[in-house]
């Protein structure tokens, strides 16, 4: 560990995550979304974060009312399953009157998000392309084409 982290911060990545209360998926898209989040120190194999700087950097997001701590929970919720042809691939880190928004992939393989209640209560199904088959399915059958 360098001189210039100090070892009462210095937290390892579980630490971190009890800390934020997140999983790792929600830590791994917080990182690739270049929106400051703090980098780690190589340390060896592991990587060891200060809690300053996290903390710093929790405080820069609630600012901007971005809520990051605590959607363990949330995340557990959704991720992994299907409703209807979208599979939810998990927390895409965007929160909408603090509620998650979802990534998830469509069987046809486009990608795009959807909030717990809508896919909680079927009104989110695909990206929007099992509507446009259903509108297909319906012309066809209107025009004998089936
Ligand atoms: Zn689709």
């Amino acid at each position: 560990m360098s001189a210039k982290m100090i070892s009462e911060r210095a937290i390892t990545t579980h630490q971190l995550l009890e800390y934020l209360d997140i999983s790792r998926y929600t830590l791994y898209g917080l990182i690739k979304k270049g929106i400051g989040f703090p980098e780690p120190e190589k340390v060896g194999k592991s990587c060891i974060w200060d809690k300053k700087e996290v903390d710093d950097w929790l405080e820069w997001m609630s600012r901007r009312g971005m809520q990051v701590k605590g959607t363990r929970n949330q995340k557990s919720e959704l991720a992994g399953k299907t409703f209807g042809k979208l599979k939810v691939i998990g927390d895409s880190g965007k929160r909408k009157s603090g509620r998650v928004i979802w990534d998830c992939r469509c069987e046809c393989g486009e990608k795009t998000t959807a909030m717990s209640s809508q896919l909680n209560n079927g009104h989110k199904k695909s990206c929007g392309c099992l509507h446009g088959a259903h509108l297909k399915a319906n012309y066809d059958r209107l025009t004998g084409q089936s």
